[in-house]
Protein backbone atom coordinates (compact mmCIF):
# COMPACT_ATOMS: atom_id res chain seq x y z
CA UNK A 1 0.00 0.00 0.00
CA UNK A 2 1.34 3.32 -0.74
CA UNK A 3 0.66 6.79 -0.21
CA UNK A 4 0.51 8.13 -3.46
CA UNK A 5 1.61 6.88 -7.51
CA UNK A 6 1.81 8.17 -10.93
CA UNK A 7 2.41 5.95 -13.82
CA UNK A 8 2.87 7.69 -16.89
CA UNK A 9 1.85 10.92 -16.16
CA UNK A 10 1.90 13.64 -18.89
CA UNK A 11 0.85 17.65 -17.72
CA UNK A 12 0.79 20.33 -20.87
CA UNK A 13 -0.31 23.65 -20.64
CA UNK A 14 -1.64 25.26 -23.48
CA UNK A 15 -2.21 23.35 -26.75
CA UNK A 16 -1.17 23.04 -30.41
CA UNK A 17 2.11 24.91 -31.08
CA UNK A 18 2.32 27.12 -28.22
CA UNK A 19 2.16 23.93 -25.53
CA UNK A 20 3.83 23.70 -22.81
CA UNK A 21 5.13 19.68 -21.90
CA UNK A 22 5.38 20.52 -17.53
CA UNK A 23 5.62 16.62 -17.11
CA UNK A 24 7.65 14.06 -19.78
CA UNK A 25 5.99 10.76 -18.37
CA UNK A 26 6.58 10.56 -14.54
CA UNK A 27 6.35 7.38 -12.95
CA UNK A 28 6.61 7.38 -9.04
CA UNK A 29 5.89 5.73 -5.88
CA UNK A 30 5.73 7.38 -2.56
CA UNK A 31 5.98 4.74 0.40
CA UNK A 32 4.26 5.73 3.69
CA UNK A 33 5.62 7.30 6.53
CA UNK A 34 8.70 8.49 4.09
CA UNK A 35 9.66 12.58 3.56
CA UNK A 36 10.32 13.27 -0.15
CA UNK A 37 11.68 16.12 -1.71
CA UNK A 38 11.73 16.92 -4.96
CA UNK A 39 14.77 18.95 -6.31
CA UNK A 40 15.29 20.53 -9.53
CA UNK A 41 16.16 23.93 -11.83
CA UNK A 42 13.07 26.63 -12.34
CA UNK A 43 10.77 25.92 -14.63
CA UNK A 44 11.77 21.91 -14.34
CA UNK A 45 7.89 20.93 -13.20
CA UNK A 46 7.69 20.77 -9.20
CA UNK A 47 5.25 22.34 -8.60
CA UNK A 48 3.13 20.68 -11.16
CA UNK A 49 4.21 17.56 -10.16
CA UNK A 50 3.33 18.05 -6.24
CA UNK A 51 0.10 19.73 -7.80
CA UNK A 52 -1.13 16.15 -9.78
CA UNK A 53 0.15 14.44 -7.00
CA UNK A 54 -2.23 16.09 -4.88
CA UNK A 55 -5.23 16.18 -6.55
CA UNK A 56 -5.13 19.81 -6.84
CA UNK A 57 -4.46 20.06 -10.72
CA UNK A 58 -5.21 17.51 -13.21
CA UNK A 59 -2.34 14.87 -15.43
CA UNK A 60 -3.22 15.23 -19.25
CA UNK A 61 -2.47 11.89 -20.00
CA UNK A 62 -1.55 9.30 -16.79
CA UNK A 63 -2.80 7.69 -13.92
CA UNK A 64 -2.41 8.83 -10.08
CA UNK A 65 -3.52 7.93 -6.62
CA UNK A 66 -3.69 8.49 -3.40
CA UNK A 67 -4.23 6.11 -0.07
CA UNK A 68 -4.87 3.60 -3.06
CA UNK A 69 -7.45 5.22 -4.76
CA UNK A 70 -6.96 6.49 -8.34
CA UNK A 71 -7.66 10.09 -8.87
CA UNK A 72 -7.48 10.12 -12.56
CA UNK A 73 -10.26 9.27 -13.81
CA UNK A 74 -13.00 10.41 -10.86
CA UNK A 75 -15.21 13.75 -11.13
CA UNK A 76 -13.91 16.83 -9.42
CA UNK A 77 -16.22 16.76 -6.66
CA UNK A 78 -14.82 13.31 -5.40
CA UNK A 79 -11.31 14.17 -5.91
CA UNK A 80 -12.04 17.13 -3.31
CA UNK A 81 -13.68 13.96 -0.89
CA UNK A 82 -9.96 12.54 -1.46
CA UNK A 83 -7.77 15.55 -0.73
CA UNK A 84 -10.22 16.10 2.22
CA UNK A 85 -9.67 13.14 3.61
CA UNK A 86 -6.34 12.10 3.04
CA UNK A 87 -4.44 15.01 2.33
CA UNK A 88 -2.63 18.28 3.43
CA UNK A 89 -1.17 21.02 1.60
CA UNK A 90 1.59 23.75 2.83
CA UNK A 91 1.45 26.36 0.74
CA UNK A 92 4.92 28.70 -0.29
CA UNK A 93 2.48 31.86 0.55
CA UNK A 94 1.17 30.46 3.42
CA UNK A 95 -2.53 31.30 2.46
CA UNK A 96 -3.74 32.06 5.86
CA UNK A 97 -7.18 34.17 5.89
CA UNK A 98 -6.17 37.43 7.36
CA UNK A 99 -9.43 37.67 9.69
CA UNK A 100 -9.27 34.68 11.12
CA UNK A 101 -6.90 34.39 14.69
CA UNK A 102 -3.92 31.75 14.29
CA UNK A 103 -5.84 28.98 16.22
CA UNK A 104 -9.28 29.51 14.26
CA UNK A 105 -7.07 29.28 10.92
CA UNK A 106 -5.14 26.13 12.32
CA UNK A 107 -8.31 24.58 12.93
CA UNK A 108 -10.12 25.54 9.76
CA UNK A 109 -10.01 22.32 8.25
CA UNK A 110 -11.83 20.51 10.76
CA UNK A 111 -14.52 23.23 11.44
CA UNK A 112 -14.85 22.43 7.42
CA UNK A 113 -15.32 18.91 7.36
CA UNK A 114 -17.03 18.48 10.69
CA UNK A 115 -14.98 16.93 12.93
CA UNK A 116 -13.81 17.57 16.56
CA UNK A 117 -10.12 19.34 17.73
CA UNK A 118 -8.85 16.61 19.49
CA UNK A 119 -7.27 18.49 22.62
CA UNK A 120 -4.24 16.22 22.80
CA UNK A 121 -3.08 16.01 19.08
CA UNK A 122 -4.21 19.89 18.74
CA UNK A 123 -1.99 20.59 22.56
CA UNK A 124 1.38 18.49 20.77
CA UNK A 125 1.56 20.26 17.47
CA UNK A 126 1.72 23.88 19.12
CA UNK A 127 4.13 23.25 21.80
CA UNK A 128 6.67 21.25 19.14
CA UNK A 129 5.81 24.48 16.77
CA UNK A 130 6.27 26.85 19.37
CA UNK A 131 3.10 28.43 18.58
CA UNK A 132 1.22 28.34 22.28
CA UNK A 133 1.14 32.02 22.97
CA UNK A 134 0.24 32.74 19.56
CA UNK A 135 -2.84 31.34 19.12
CA UNK A 136 -5.40 34.41 19.65
CA UNK A 137 -2.95 37.08 16.75
CA UNK A 138 -3.79 37.69 13.18
CA UNK A 139 -1.74 36.79 10.70
CA UNK A 140 -0.32 40.08 10.66
CA UNK A 141 0.79 40.07 13.58
CA UNK A 142 3.02 37.20 13.01
CA UNK A 143 6.47 37.04 11.67
CA UNK A 144 6.73 34.77 8.17
CA UNK A 145 8.00 31.72 10.21
CA UNK A 146 5.27 31.66 12.59
CA UNK A 147 3.32 32.12 9.39
CA UNK A 148 4.62 29.40 8.48
CA UNK A 149 4.13 27.47 11.48
CA UNK A 150 0.27 28.03 11.44
CA UNK A 151 0.42 26.76 8.06
CA UNK A 152 1.83 23.64 9.11
CA UNK A 153 -0.01 23.07 12.16
CA UNK A 154 -3.33 23.58 9.44
CA UNK A 155 -1.75 20.76 7.89
CA UNK A 156 -1.25 18.52 10.25
CA UNK A 157 -4.38 19.55 12.61
CA UNK A 158 -6.70 16.76 10.92
CA UNK A 159 -3.72 14.21 10.91
CA UNK A 160 -3.96 13.59 6.99
CA UNK A 161 -2.02 10.54 6.17
CA UNK A 162 0.19 12.71 3.22
CA UNK A 163 1.12 16.24 3.60
CA UNK A 164 2.06 18.07 0.44
CA UNK A 165 4.61 21.22 1.15
CA UNK A 166 5.54 23.48 -1.65
CA UNK A 167 9.26 25.33 -0.58
CA UNK A 168 7.62 25.10 3.06
CA UNK A 169 10.81 27.16 3.90
CA UNK A 170 11.16 29.00 0.91
CA UNK A 171 10.13 32.25 2.55
CA UNK A 172 11.92 31.95 5.98
CA UNK A 173 15.37 32.75 7.28
CA UNK A 174 17.44 29.87 7.81
CA UNK A 175 16.88 29.45 11.35
CA UNK A 176 13.16 29.22 11.39
CA UNK A 177 13.56 27.17 7.88
CA UNK A 178 15.72 24.73 9.83
CA UNK A 179 13.38 24.51 12.98
CA UNK A 180 10.51 24.08 10.43
CA UNK A 181 12.10 21.66 8.50
CA UNK A 182 13.76 19.82 11.87
CA UNK A 183 9.47 19.54 13.00
CA UNK A 184 8.61 18.16 9.71
CA UNK A 185 11.34 15.47 9.88
CA UNK A 186 9.60 14.37 13.56
CA UNK A 187 6.55 14.20 12.24
CA UNK A 188 7.73 11.67 10.02
CA UNK A 189 9.70 9.80 12.10
CA UNK A 190 7.93 10.02 15.74
CA UNK A 191 4.26 10.54 14.31
CA UNK A 192 4.82 8.29 11.09
CA UNK A 193 3.49 11.26 8.51
CA UNK A 194 4.15 10.91 5.04
CA UNK A 195 5.86 14.65 3.50
CA UNK A 196 6.35 14.93 -0.16
CA UNK A 197 8.24 18.29 -0.43
CA UNK A 198 9.46 20.59 -3.29
CA UNK A 199 12.51 22.62 -2.43
CA UNK A 200 15.17 24.31 -4.60
CA UNK A 201 17.39 24.61 -1.72
CA UNK A 202 19.73 21.64 -1.00
CA UNK A 203 20.04 22.13 2.68
CA UNK A 204 16.60 21.79 3.17
CA UNK A 205 16.22 18.68 0.67
CA UNK A 206 18.95 16.99 2.97
CA UNK A 207 16.13 16.54 5.72
CA UNK A 208 14.05 14.11 3.30
CA UNK A 209 14.93 10.24 3.16
CA UNK A 210 14.90 10.77 -0.68
CA UNK A 211 15.29 13.22 -3.14
CA UNK A 212 13.88 13.07 -6.68
CA UNK A 213 15.59 15.47 -9.00
CA UNK A 214 13.63 16.81 -11.75
CA UNK A 215 14.44 17.76 -15.37
CA UNK A 216 12.41 18.61 -18.14
CA UNK A 217 9.28 17.35 -16.83
CA UNK A 218 11.45 13.66 -15.90
CA UNK A 219 12.94 12.41 -12.94
CA UNK A 220 16.43 12.08 -13.83
CA UNK A 221 17.81 10.84 -10.66
CA UNK A 222 17.33 9.66 -7.11
CA UNK A 223 18.94 9.86 -3.88
CA UNK A 224 18.16 7.77 -0.95
CA UNK A 225 19.31 9.15 2.59
CA UNK A 226 20.70 12.88 1.65
CA UNK A 227 22.83 14.70 3.82
CA UNK A 228 24.10 18.35 3.10
CA UNK A 229 27.58 17.63 1.79
CA UNK A 230 26.30 14.53 -0.28
CA UNK A 231 23.09 16.94 -1.97
CA UNK A 232 25.59 20.09 -2.28
P1 LIG B 1 8.90 24.50 -11.20
O1 LIG B 1 7.98 24.35 -10.05
O2 LIG B 1 9.98 23.45 -11.26
O3 LIG B 1 9.46 25.88 -11.31
P2 LIG B 1 6.50 24.43 -12.79
O4 LIG B 1 5.82 23.16 -12.52
O5 LIG B 1 6.00 25.67 -12.11
O6 LIG B 1 8.07 24.25 -12.54
O7 LIG B 1 6.48 24.72 -14.35
C1 LIG B 1 6.88 23.74 -15.32
C2 LIG B 1 6.68 24.33 -16.70
O8 LIG B 1 5.29 24.51 -16.93
C3 LIG B 1 7.32 25.70 -16.90
O9 LIG B 1 7.72 25.78 -18.26
C4 LIG B 1 6.18 26.66 -16.60
O10 LIG B 1 6.36 27.88 -17.29
C5 LIG B 1 5.00 25.88 -17.17
N1 LIG B 1 3.74 26.21 -16.45
C6 LIG B 1 3.48 25.98 -15.13
N2 LIG B 1 2.23 26.36 -14.83
C7 LIG B 1 1.68 26.83 -15.97
C8 LIG B 1 0.40 27.36 -16.32
N3 LIG B 1 -0.56 27.47 -15.40
N4 LIG B 1 0.19 27.74 -17.60
C9 LIG B 1 1.17 27.60 -18.51
N5 LIG B 1 2.39 27.11 -18.27
C10 LIG B 1 2.66 26.72 -17.02
P1 LIG C 1 6.85 27.86 -7.94
O1 LIG C 1 7.68 28.96 -7.33
O2 LIG C 1 6.08 27.07 -6.95
O3 LIG C 1 7.59 27.03 -8.94
P2 LIG C 1 5.79 29.31 -10.12
O4 LIG C 1 6.30 30.68 -9.90
O5 LIG C 1 6.45 28.42 -11.10
O6 LIG C 1 5.68 28.60 -8.71
O7 LIG C 1 4.24 29.37 -10.47
C1 LIG C 1 3.33 30.04 -9.64
C2 LIG C 1 1.96 29.90 -10.27
O8 LIG C 1 1.98 30.40 -11.62
C3 LIG C 1 1.48 28.46 -10.37
O9 LIG C 1 0.10 28.42 -10.08
C4 LIG C 1 1.73 28.07 -11.82
O10 LIG C 1 0.76 27.13 -12.26
C5 LIG C 1 1.60 29.38 -12.54
N1 LIG C 1 2.51 29.45 -13.68
C6 LIG C 1 3.81 29.10 -13.69
N2 LIG C 1 4.34 29.28 -14.91
C7 LIG C 1 3.35 29.77 -15.69
C8 LIG C 1 3.26 30.17 -17.05
N3 LIG C 1 4.29 30.07 -17.90
N4 LIG C 1 2.07 30.62 -17.48
C9 LIG C 1 1.03 30.70 -16.66
N5 LIG C 1 1.04 30.35 -15.38
C10 LIG C 1 2.19 29.89 -14.89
Amino acid sequence: SLAATMRGGYKDYGFGDTAVRALDGINVDIARHEFTAIMGPSGSGKSTLLHTLAGLDKLTAGESSIADIVITQLPEAKVTEVRRDHIGFVFQSFNLIPSLTAKENITLPLDISGKPVEKSWFDEIIGILGLGDRLTHLPAELSGGQQQRVAVARALVARPEIIFADEPSGNLDSRSGAELLGFMRRAVKEFGQTIVMVTHDPSAAAYADRILFLEDGQIVDEMREPTADRVL
